[in-house]
Order: C-alpha cells, then structure tokens, then sequence
C-alpha cells in the first residue's frame, strides 16, 4: 500500500496541478476511484491519479493532509483513461480534472455489487437474413482486414448516400470486432437517433449490449456505466460523452452521422467526439470507422489528402432510389405552403403515403418589428429577438427563457403597424391543419417533445402509420429510416444562411440533403420540395441536385480563399461579463497580451463583440486566434491564458474553444 495519492480536482486550473495526500487508513483508495479531500477550505471530490511511496520533492511530510474518505469500491478509471485525460487537457487547454470529470457518469458511489445482477452469458449474436449488396461486402471487408497490430491503421469513411446502407455495414463490422473478443463503441448524434440505432443495436446483440443517452437519470446512467466495466457489455450505443464508455479490449469506434453538430461539447472541456475517438483508438489499437451522406468539410478535405480511406456506397438497397428534389420559390406566396408542395402533400395522402414537413425554427413567428420606427422586439437579457407562442400566448427568448405578452400597438410609437413576421412548427402546424383538416398532422419539436420518451412514442406512431404528416425540426430531419415516406417538404431552406459563421453554407447544403434523404427510401418514387427565398443560392443549389462533389469543391476553393479551416486552425477566446464595460476591458487586455505573443503564419481576428452580443445578462466579446497548424497556436494561447489568469477582473469569465464549431 502506497502511502501517498495524487489528486486532481474538476477545477479550471489549466497548469494541471496535481495534490498529494496521504492514503487512509484501511489503504481503499486507489488509482482510478473518487476521494473526499480537503481542498482549500472545503471538502471536494478527487480524482486518485497516482500512488507515490514518498512525499513530492519540495513538500514536507507534516503539510500533507489525509483524505477523508473513498468513494469508490472499484475503479472508476483505468491508466489508459488517464492518458486520454491528459490528452484532452492538453489539447482542449482545460484541466486535468476537468477532463476526467467529463469522462466519467456524475452520480454517487460506483460499488462492484450491481455487475452480478447482469447475465454472464453473453448471448449468441441473432443471425441477419439480408444479404450484403457488393458495395457493402467491399467496404466491409476493408474495415475488418487484419492488420499487424504494430501497423497503425487510418480511419475509414463510409460515404454512402443516404438509405445506402451504412448502418447495416457497421453493425457487421461490430459483430466481426465482437467475435474476435473485442468490444465496440457505436456514437450517434443526440435526439432522434439514439432511440432507433439503439433498438437495432439491443435486437442484434441482446444483454451484451447498452445504450448510454443524456436522457437518462444519472443513477440510471452510472448502473449503465458499471455493468459496462464489468466487462459484460461489449457494444455500447450513445451520443458524444459514450466515447468515454469504459470498455476493455476495445477493438472498434464506430461514428455515424459524422458531420452532426452534436458530436462537439458545448461546455468545457469543449471536445469534439471524432477527436477523442481518433485519440482514444490510437491509444487503446482499435479501429475506426465514421460514416456519413454528408461529411464534415474537415474529414472531406483528409479524404481527399488520403488521412482517411474512403468507401463508398453509391446505392440504395431497399428498393428506393434518391428522391426528386424540387426548389420552389416562396417569394410570392401567401402564407407558408407553396402550391407545389400543398399539391404534393395532397396527392401523397391520396397514394396512402406519409410526408414529413421540415422546418428549423420552433415556435409561431420570430421577428416582431414596427413598420414606422423600425421597433424591433428583443430579449431584456439577450441581444436576439423574441419568438412568438401562440399556444402560451407569449413572446419567448429561445436563448435564456424570458417571456413577455407580445404588444398590441409598437411598444416605442405606439403605431399598429408593428407585428410578428417569419414562421415557425406553429404556424406551419395551424395552416396545414386549415388546408387539410382530414389528414392526422403531428407535430415534434422541444416544445412538443418536453416529456421523457414522447419523441420515441412520436416516431412509433408515426412508423405504424398512425400519422399522415410529420411535422418538426431537426428532431425529424436525421437518420430516421421509415418505409411510408413518400414525400419531404422543406419549408423554408434558408434559415441558417444569414448567419454569420463561416460554416453556415455547410450546415444548410447538409441539414437539405439529410433530411431530403428521409423520402423514398423503400419506393423509388421519393419526392422533396424545397422551398426557399434564395432559389439561386449556390448551397441551395447543389443539395438539391444532390451534389455533395461540386459543394465540396467550391466550398473548400472558398475556405482555402477567406483562410479558414481546414486551411487554418482556430481557438477561440470569449469573454463575458455582467457589464459590457468590464467584458470589454478584459477582452482588450487579453488582446494586448496576445499580441507578442502571436506566433509567426498566425493571426488574430477581433477583438470583437460576439455575433450574439448578450446571452442571459452576460455581455460577450471575442478573440480568435488562427493559424495553419495546432502546434504553434496551443502555445501561444497557454502563455495568453497564463499570463491573463495572473491579473484577471474576478467579475468577468474566460473560456476557450479550440477547433470552435459556431463562432456565435
Ligand atoms: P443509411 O444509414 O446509409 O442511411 P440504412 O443503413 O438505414 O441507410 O439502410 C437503409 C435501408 O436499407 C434499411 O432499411 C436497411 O435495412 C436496408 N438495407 C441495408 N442493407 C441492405 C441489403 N444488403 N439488402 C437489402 N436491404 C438493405
Ligand atoms: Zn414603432
Ligand atoms: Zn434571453
């Protein structure tokens, strides 16, 4: 029994410091569980990094304090978790303890009891009777080649149209991993996706399978968690912290839906899921594997360079064929529903098909603005304007919640002329009820879908055909596969254009063609209207006709012109603060120190305010750090953190992003 723990705390402090303490008395504690210890002048949680039989060079025996107890019965992490830590600490510049906070389930006391309530058998793995098609048997063999393990393997892309296949192909490709004794890591994107990979995943593998999901509490999350580590799990399914799943032997990482923004942290340590996975196969020796329609413009450009083997699957299988894609002009329409699609929606039913209505923005209008003075309504505490709910009868800031009666006359010079403009789910909802009182119309979006479970229910129902028109926002746009769907109505494409973010192209081409892709999956008469009031856009443009090269080559043309990523390299600091003098003092103090600081082939942009200037009361400002190459820029914003820590305002908030996927 070593004498001596080290301890790291979940705390911003970037230097990584680590605390010894002295073990107890009975020696429980250990490397990987959680330690009560005091820490300052109160008690928090530790992390037991490392056992030392001597004090730490410098520190006299006497100081060193004793933790006060163990948490943990069994490890909570093993020595490659902590590498993967550390890792993350260096590359996202967070703390050490941070990261591991990130890593692990919050909840109370992990014992080793709960594993045993589980079956030992693992079960057999349920024979499938479909057939691969050429395509899959290709790609498939590519990723399950064996290879000498001293050889480290690039990671593999499915790239495979929508309703391709893909998921059949990985779910073989876990099956092979499986059989060989290892285990696998299947990531989906957050919301809809989970539920219906996640019943594929628990038909095809049974009790050795488990779903790990932010829906779920966190007691019912850490039983998840130890049952995984006990080691009767070997193919956990879940959205971006599942990469931290504790399997052993891990022989494959599986990414679907690549591209999908959920996949990036919004909270510190703000980490992007594909880079943890590259980090954590390359240090565990397992594969991996991301597949997508619509691949990030990163991962395209290291396709094209070769860092990533591309495969290709260019056909649908279950008779389907990629559906028609009509643009539509909404620019002389009144109300929200073009002939065109009001035509197709209607002959769709008629067929005894279903349609799915897609819209970006929840929610009955958005923009309440005065024709005379040019009054615009916004958030007391946020700079966006307020988002009309007709059901609550209220104006509602989608960014911190507060909420007004929305005006009768303009609240500044009190003329009529003043209103909500611009639709959302709500006013599609009441004007497709108006124009097709017979047809079951069903809306899901995260007003609709608040309770636990009522978005799954939405999607069975809907699946069963109990619902001739599903209507919602992203919840309905990603990954679902349903054989009834004949057609997809866009109704506005262009809600995310006008943003100003350098990947706001990318998102909207990739948001049409994911969510065109739900038409026509099984019959090969799928039809999509996409209705926009930029017919001419060239994102627009090339989802419609389905694309994916000529955007690609014309958006990379575009990043490599403006310099920006994948040509260059980002870390992004934002400073807020209550009072919009003090977050402006900071951020022009964080500017002034980085500017020796800049390394050469680097540059600044800003400082500035942020595209989104006040969140909740916060006033936020912004520096971006951009350079070709990580290496250089890591070093140059931890001596700007540094130096800024030393003589910060303690009424203003620092945080950095590294590799920012929103730049709001
Ligand atoms: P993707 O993930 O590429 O969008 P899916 O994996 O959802 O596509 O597959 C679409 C449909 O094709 C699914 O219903 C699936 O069962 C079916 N499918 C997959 N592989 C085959 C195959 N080899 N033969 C017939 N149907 C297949
Ligand atoms: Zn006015
Ligand atoms: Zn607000």
């Amino acid at each position: 029994m070593a004498p001596f723990l080290d301890l790291v705390f979940d705390v911003p402090l970037r230097e990584h410091p680590v605390f010894t303490y002295r073990m107890d008395e009975k020696g429980e504690a250990g490397i990987g569980k959680r330690v009560m210890a005091p820490f300052g002048r109160r008690e928090m949680t530790g992390y037991v990094i490392g056992e030392r039989t001597e004090p730490p060079p410098a520190v006299r025996e006497g100081a060193i304090k004793a933790i006060r107890r163990v948490v943990d019965a069994a490890p909570i992490f093993d020595t490659a978790d902590i590498e993967l830590a550390r890792w993350m600490a260096g590359y996202y510049l967070c703390g050490l303890g941070e990261a591991l906070a990130a890593m692990i389930p919050s909840g109370r006391r992990v014992g080793s009891q709960s594993a045993s309530s589980f079956p030992d058998d693992p079960g057999e793995i349920a024979a499938t009777p479909l057939a691969l098609s050429d395509e899959q048997e290709k790609a498939l063999a590519v990723i399950t080649t064996p290879a000498d393990p001293a050889v480290k393997l690039p990671p593999f892309y499915l790239f495979g149209i929508t309703g391709s296949g893909k998921t059949e192909v990985f779910l073989r490709a876990a099956e092979a991993v499986i059989r060989e004794g290892k285990s696998v890591i299947y990531l989906v994107p957050e919301i809809s996706l989970t539920h219906q990979t996640a019943e594929a995943i628990g038909k095809r593998f049974g009790p050795i399978a488990a779903t790990l999901h932010s829906g779920m509490s966190p007691g019912k999350r850490l039983t998840e968690w130890v049952r995984i580590r006990s080691g009767d799990v070997r193919i956990v399914v879940g959205p971006r912290s599942a990469v931290f799943a504790p399997l052993t032997n891990l022989g494959l990482i599986i990414i679907d839906e690549e591209h999908d923004g959920s996949y990036k942290s919004g909270n510190t340590p703000r980490y992007h899921a594909r880079q943890v996975a590259m980090r954590r196969a390359a240090i565990s020796g397992a594969r991996l594997v991301m597949g997508s329609a619509t691949p990030s413009v990163e991962a395209w450009k290291l396709m094209q360079d070769g860092g990533i083997t591309r495969l290709d699957l260019t056909r649908r299988l279950s008779g389907g064929q990629p559906p028609e894609i009509i643009p539509v002009s909404l620019e002389h329409t009144e109300g929200c529903l073009t002939a065109e699609l009001k035509e197709e929606l209607r002959k769709t039913a008629r067929m005894g098909r279903q349609s799915i209505l897609f819209l970006n923005r929840r929610g009955f209008a958005y923009f309440y603005h005065c024709k005379q003075c040019g009054y615009e309504l916004s958030c007391r505490h946020c700079s966006v304007s307020l988002t009309y709910h007709k059901s609550k009868g209220r104006a509602v800031c989608h960014y911190c919640g507060y909420s007004v009666v929305p005006p009768k006359a303009c609240p500044e010079c009190g003329s009529l002329e003043a209103g909500f403009t611009g639709f959302g789910t709500e006013m599609i909802e009441e004007e497709v009820g108006r124009t097709f009182p017979e047809l079951r119309l069903r809306r899901a979006d995260a007003d609709t879908t608040g309770r636990k479970g009522s978005l799954a229910e939405t999607l069975d129902e809907f699946k069963a055909g109990g619902i001739d028109i599903l209507l919602g926002t992203q919840m309905v746009a990603k990954g679902l596969n349903f054989p009834g769907v004949r057609l997809v109505g866009v109704v506005l494409a262009d809600t995310g254009l006008h943003l100003p973010d350098f990947r706001a192209a990318e998102r909207t081409f990739s948001l049409i063609v994911q969510v065109a892709g739900r038409a026509g999956r099984y019959f090969p008469d799928g039809k999509v209207i996409v209705q926009t009031l930029r017919p001419n856009d060239p994102a627009i443009r090339r989802a419609c006709a389905l694309d994916v090269e000529g955007f690609f080559a014309v958006e990379l043309a575009q990043r490599e012109l403006l310099g920006f990523p994948p040509y260059t390299r980002l870390i992004r600091f934002t400073v807020r603060a209550k009072e919009a003098a003090r977050a402006d003092g900071a951020i022009n103090r964080l500017a002034k120190l980085a500017a020796p600081l800049i390394p050469r082939d680097a540059d600044v942009l800003g400082p500035a305010e942020c595209p989104i200037g006040i969140i909740a009361g916060n006033h936020r400002r912004q520096l971006i750090l951009r350079g070709k190459g990580m290496g250089a820029l890591h070093g140059a914003a931890k001596a700007i953190m540094d130096t800024y820590d030393k003589g910060r305002d303690t009424k203003t908030y620092l945080e950095v992003d590294v590799d920012p996927v929103s730049l709001l």
